[in-house]
């Protein structure tokens, strides 16, 4: 009998470790120096070299075994950003013409034409709210929409018009029409009013790349693991060098998804499992953006958003840290998991930096889901963050591969359907 209780829990373990080890460093260095690599150009979105680090994933993707997502045919999630330029913004008030100044059209309509009677949308901007705030809510509208200002902003829409007629609107990725109207005191209340404006759009394409694995026992509750592909491409040259080639950031957690891929491929999951990499993360998280509105957010259980786990943690080997760990039981039940081995997930050690929204988990994590970060970045001393340096070679490929090792291990319960985390309370995370 004696021999039993030595050789079982040694079967365990070496099964653990078996499995474990499926998670190889040479692939990671494989990945890695592919993503990270000088002809990569610092994958920036539109740009070629984003382009070419799609058409590799979606050659990993299917390489894995993965499968599109439901009603796609392939990896590919493309979508668009839009460039919009006004042409000419002609506004009539009770018969009177009213000055271009007075008028901000956004979204996407080459040509929009309307009066009272149009179905558009009503929406105010009120004296007491925040212009900023309501300004970016509503150019995010999904319907036409026409808002009437109030002229306590006055000072505000007009340095906003004045930035958009010197610099354009910034990329959008609404297609509905918004027109911002400055209401004056002399406007007093009107019973007509039309609007024609037409502006000159450009299409910009960019792509997420995702696939899947559908779930045993519970193929509609899904569980997302993500990183992000793009980074910001070229910078001021050091020494010669100006590719920033984003190895830690993000190449190191795009990695961390291929790789966990191929690991639930061979441990096939109860839920279904998401396997994104997320595109213009670096300039406004628009590819998390677009994910995230084709998916009920009810039906996903959790995301593994991974940045930056490319050099040991301010904890040491074995650690990383989560984002918002406070904000569910998301890190208890990882934690758990993980008891048998020496690895530990510790909450967020900068919470100043406000991490929890500087990264991909962000939007889900706005809907109610535990979408959380994993990194061990070192962000208030690492010098390399988001310059020419940041290369494969300042990375410690052991400590890489050992995260995501602890990450498998980490989510077992959740994607066999056993742990379900807590959500998170919308109503205390900041909107944009
Ligand atoms: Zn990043």
């Amino acid at each position: 009998m004696r021999k039993h209780y030595i050789i079982l829990p040694a079967l365990c373990l070496t099964a653990l470790f078996a499995q474990g080890q499926q998670i190889k460093k040479t692939e990671v260095k494989r990945i890695l120096s592919v993503l990270a690599a000088d002809d990569m150009e610092g994958r920036e979105t539109f740009k070629p070299g984003a382009e070419k680090a799609a058409v590799f994933l979606e050659k990993e993707f299917a390489a894995a075994g993965l499968q599109p997502l439901k009603g796609d045919n392939d990896f590919r999630q493309s979508f668009f950003q839009y460039d919009t330029k006004p042409l000419r913004q002609d506004l009539i008030l009770n018969g009177q013409p009213v000055s271009s100044s007075r008028v901000f059209v956004t979204g996407v309509e080459t040509h929009i034409n309307w009066n009272q009677d149009s179905k558009v949308e009503k929406a105010v901007i009120a004296a007491g709210d925040s212009f900023e705030n309501k300004l970016r809510e509503l150019k995010r509208s999904t319907m036409p929409t026409i808002v009437w200002v109030d002229q306590a902003h006055n000072e505000k829409f007009g340095m906003y018009i004045k930035a958009v007629q010197q610099h354009g609107a910034g990329k959008q990725d609404s297609t509905a029409a918004v027109a911002f109207v400055l209401k004056t005191a002399d406007d007093g209340e009107f019973d007509s009013w039309s609007l024609e404006a037409k502006q000159e759009v450009t299409r910009l394409p960019l792509c997420n790349i995702a696939g899947m694995i559908p779930g045993t026992g519970k193929p509609e509750e899904y569980v997302i693991f993500s990183g992000h592909y793009d980074h910001i491409g070229f910078q001021k040259p050091v020494e010669q060098d100006s590719i920033a080639n984003g190895a830690d950031d993000d190449a190191s957690g795009v990695t961390a998804v291929l790789l966990l891929a191929r690991y639930f491929m061979a441990h096939p999951p109860v839920r279904s499992i998401l396997f994104v990499a997320f595109t213009g993360e670096e300039i406004g998280g628009y590819g998390s953006r677009y994910f995230s509105r084709q998916l009920d957010p009810e039906k996903i259980i959790a995301m593994f958003n991974i940045e930056m786990i490319g050099k040991e943690s301010k904890f040491g080997k074995n650690s990383a840290f989560i984002t918002g760990y406070e904000r569910s039981n998301f890190g208890e039940i990882l934690g758990k998991n993980l008891a048998a081995s020496k690895f530990r997930f510790h909450p967020d050690p900068y919470p100043e930096q406000q991490l929890f929204y500087r990264s991909d988990n962000a939007t889900l994590a706005r809907l109610g889901v535990p979408a959380h970060t994993i990194s061990t970045t070192q962000i208030d001393k690492d010098e390399l963050y988001h310059s020419v340096n940041d290369e494969i070679e300042t990375l410690d490929l052991d400590n890489i591969t050992s995260i995501i090792q602890a990450i498998a291990t980490s989510a077992r319960s959740i994607v066999d359907g056993k742990d379900t985390p807590t959500r998170i309370d919308k109503s205390t995370v900041t909107q944009r």
